[in-house]
């Protein structure tokens, strides 16, 4: 158990033991963001836990792509500038905005939310693919890229798909190497990034 080294109130408390539960944050951090919180003007405090409440209640998934959004369709989908023979495979929504921060991707997207992983018992049925399969049929779609993680799960699911995908007659491509093996999308920098979408390849 961690214990906190300065005694304090039930409710300063829980707003520590809360905090500690969020990615990233340790005890040492939780307790110094709380103290923090303490003494923030109302207003900050106010905001921030208003920020969260409405990102829990106004947010919905795209009834298209998938991707987390406050109107259905999203932005992306609605944008009919966008190239609509293109979607791009990614495991989780950050990595949408890693990709559109490069901006050399014009086209679609499709959010699996989670990849292939028996090691954690992520199946093929977990994972938003009956959806993307549904969205494909029929549709005027000729490229899917396949931008999963680097990461065995990443590339189990890629192998997944390009099996699926393949004998719709579409084309399937990858991310080009160069994307350092064991990396997450959202991580990547926009050079190594542009340049992996720039050279994507047949799968
Ligand atoms: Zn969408």
């Amino acid at each position: 158990m961690n214990q906190n080294p300065v005694p304090t109130t039930d409710t300063v408390s829980k707003l520590i033991q809360e905090l500690n539960k969020l990615p990233g944050i340790g005890p040492k951090s939780a307790q110094r963001l709380a103290y923090y919180l303490l003494r923030a003007p109302e207003d900050q405090a106010r905001l921030l836990a208003e920020a969260i409440i409405s990102v829990k209640q106004k947010t919905k998934l795209c009834s298209i792509c998938l991707n987390i959004t406050d109107a259905d369709p999203c932005l992306i989908c609605r944008n009919e500038q966008r190239d609509q023979s293109k979607v791009c495979i990614v495991e989780q929504p950050q990595d949408i905005l890693a990709l559109e921060h490069i901006k050399t991707y014009n086209g679609l997207y499709h959010v699996l939310h989670g990849a292939i992983s028996p090691t954690e018992g992520v199946g093929t049925e977990d994972i938003r693919i009956k959806e993307l399969l549904q969205r494909l049929e029929g549709s005027s779609v000729n490229e899917v890229i396949l931008a999963t993680n680097p990461t065995l799960e990443g590339e189990t699911t890629a192998m997944y798909l390009s099996k699926l995908i393949t004998p719709l007659g579409i084309r399937v491509t990858r991310l080009a190497r160069g994307l350092p093996f064991g990396t997450e999308l959202e991580y990547a920098d926009d050079v190594t990034l542009t340049r992996a979408i720039e050279g994507r390849q047949e799968f």
